[in-house]
């Protein structure tokens, strides 16, 4: 590892550390209950990161499709590892100054975990109404889901995961509950799947 990488990976770690202590002490407990309380930092792309992580843990090779997909995220859940992965050299991220660095680092963080905590505690009418609930939900985010070219079946684990990682930033701000453009609806299913209660 160079120098800069080492330092990047430190500020990465520092950053996602904080991040966790932020979460609200309830959303950590389920966290760890459901074993998604672990993380791992790279210094390299995310898709390398993971292929490698898995086929050392035994599995497949992920195709050249899935890693270069997975190269385009600065994160990943992976629920087969029970391990979120974050990559402290993703390229979009390095040019950012340091505090929007951690701001957007932070929030890729809350993303996974509220991605991990949505995977397995939404249920299966939660997960068939992704569609409508992407319809109710504020155009920026809606646009972000589409366009990232995720199935339907994602549609809610995503809209979970975004406006999670949204609600976290918001509350670090100090501004708890629920924002006046969010609709009953999505607040209400974030709530029930992550143990928000701010
Ligand atoms: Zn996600």
């Amino acid at each position: 590892m160079s120098a800069d990488q080492e330092r990047r990976w430190r500020r990465a770690q520092q950053i996602v550390e904080h991040a966790w202590r932020d979460l609200p002490a309830y959303d950590r407990h389920l966290l760890q209950s459901i074993g998604a309380s672990q993380w791992l930092i790279t210094t390299e792309a995310t898709g390398r990161a993971v292929d490698d992580l898995l086929r050392s843990a035994g599995y497949e090779r992920l195709s050249e499709r899935a890693v270069r997909d997975l190269n385009a995220a600065a994160g990943v859940w992976i629920a087969e590892l029970r391990l979120v992965v974050i990559s402290a050299a993703h390229e979009p991220l390095a040019e950012l100054d340091d505090r929007t660095y951690e701001a957007m680092l932070a929030r890729v963080a809350w993303h996974e975990w509220a991605h991990a905590l949505s995977v397995v505690r939404a249920t299966r009418e939660d997960v068939a109404a992704g569609e409508r609930l992407l319809d109710l939900a504020p155009s920026g985010i809606r646009d972000f889901v589409r366009r990232g070219g995720y199935r339907r079946s994602e549609y809610t684990h995503e809209l979970v995961a975004e406006i999670y990682a949204l609600l976290m930033s918001r509350r670090r701000r100090g501004q708890p509950g629920q924002p006046p453009w969010l609709h009953d609806e999505i607040y209400n299913l974030v709530r029930r799947v992550s143990g928000w209660s701010e």
